[in-house]
């Protein structure tokens, strides 16, 4: 018996663009094993999709679980305890899928509790996405997030960090290719990650099935981390020496001819540029460019788009005013950027899969996880219809359901 029949539903396939439909969409064990235009008459228990618009469940590229997406994330890390801090990451979790993203990647978290919480949340006893987890970033002694305890300075190190955290549940690697706001004692527009450990860490990303990424606010960090023949790219702040931003297009020109995918994170950029220009500071002092560097990823996602890199949507959520259900902002900012309405979409679902190596999710599609939300309008025509979806399919379980 099949677990969930959804009924006479307009089925968005992202991949294509386009809207098709009425159909019936047959779920069993957690995957979609049919999609038929007629509806079978049983037992199963089914939604009515009559009128509805079922588009695969959000993927959220970019996100810190374990960070409460407050106006202070970090002290009030710091100030918590272990039990405090699973709290603040099953609340996050919970807050994301009622949002209707399915699955995110956390790209920072303290490897341990995250692994704890990967149970949780693999075995049913926690609400929240599919979680895939770098654990703790690859960074160098004192560097951006060194507190999850990923600090390495050899090669030799390199490697066991990752085997470790692999064995602890992590399927991809982070690499701090240089500062970031959070962290004072770090220079965002500094490349401070060494070019060989950068290529040791892609090597045994590889050699372990692990995807790497790398946090880039530098200019020269973006350019190692390509020469480092790392293919997804985080932040992508093209901060020169200076300590200001400006897109370099021959750094934009290799970019797009190695074939790497950004991850901009224009959204959160602009919601903590606007809680620093409310509150009147920064991250810290010594961050001089941080307003700058905030308020520029949006031209700059326009720029790489206009280059063809491709994009993709990641929320920073945890990041400073930057709470879990906001990633539908980062798909808009895109549009708002000059990525098409249906590319957009792509950007937090199929393009997204495609590029962070998930392969059974991010289309409506036979074999496919049934991940999926039910909404109101089709989201290829208006992209506010994802704000709230009426209801999130979880591996075939309904998660919310507000029709
Ligand atoms: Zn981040």
């Amino acid at each position: 018996v099949p677990q969930l029949i959804v009924r006479d539903v307009t089925v968005i396939d992202v991949a294509a663009g386009q809207a098709f439909g009425p159909r019936t969409i047959v779920i069993r064990d957690g995957r979609i094993e049919a999609i038929a235009t007629t509806g079978t008459a049983n037992d199963t228990p089914s939604l009515d999709g009559a009128g509805l618009f079922a588009m695969p469940g959000l993927i959220d590229a970019h996100v810190h679980l374990f960070f409460d997406g407050g106006a202070a994330p970090l002290s009030m890390y710091k100030a918590s305890n272990d039990q405090g801090r699973l709290t603040t990451a099953r609340q996050n979790a919970e807050r994301a899928l009622s949002a209707g993203v399915t699955t995110v990647r956390d790209l920072g978290a303290p490897p341990d509790l995250m692994s704890v919480l990967q149970n949780e949340v693999g075995s049913g006893r926690s609400r929240g996405p599919h979680i895939v987890s770098s654990g703790a970033p690859l960074t160098r002694p004192g560097g951006h997030c060194h507190f999850f305890g990923g600090e390495v300075t050899t090669s030799a190190e390199v490697r066991e960090v990752i085997e470790r955290q692999s064995s602890q549940g992590a399927t991809c690697v982070k690499v701090m290719a240089s500062g970031g706001g959070m962290t004072a004692g770090t220079r965002p527009s500094e490349a401070d990650f060494p070019l060989e450990l950068m290529t040791t860490a892609r090597e045994v990303a590889d050699m372990n099935g692990m995807t790497i990424t790398a946090h880039c606010h530098a200019t020269a960090a973006i350019n190692r981390a390509i020469s480092a023949g790392i293919r997804c790219l985080e932040h992508v702040s093209f901060m020169e020496p200076s300590g200001h931003p400006r897109f370099d297009r021959e750094t934009g020109m290799r970019l797009k001819e190695s074939g790497a995918v950004a991850c901009p994170t224009v959204a959160s950029g602009q919601r903590a540029a606007r809680l620093f220009r409310r509150e009147g500071h920064g991250y810290h002092a010594d961050d001089i460019g941080a307003l700058e560097r905030l308020e520029a990823r949006g031209p700059i996602a326009a720029e790489l788009h206009g280059l063809g890199v491709p994009l993709i949507a990641g929320s920073d959520a945890g990041s400073d005013d930057t709470p879990f259900d906001v990633v539908i902002e980062e798909i808009e900012a895109l549009h708002e950027a000059g990525v098409a309405r249906s590319e957009a979409l792509r950007s937090a679902t199929s393009e997204s899969a495609r590029h962070l190596s998930l392969r059974d999710r991010g289309e409506i599609k036979v074999g496919y996880v049934a991940d999926m939300l039910l909404l109101a309008a089709d989201p290829l025509r208006d992209l506010t219809a994802l704000r709230s979806p009426l209801a999130v399919i979880r591996s075939g379980e309904v998660v919310a359901d507000g029709r």
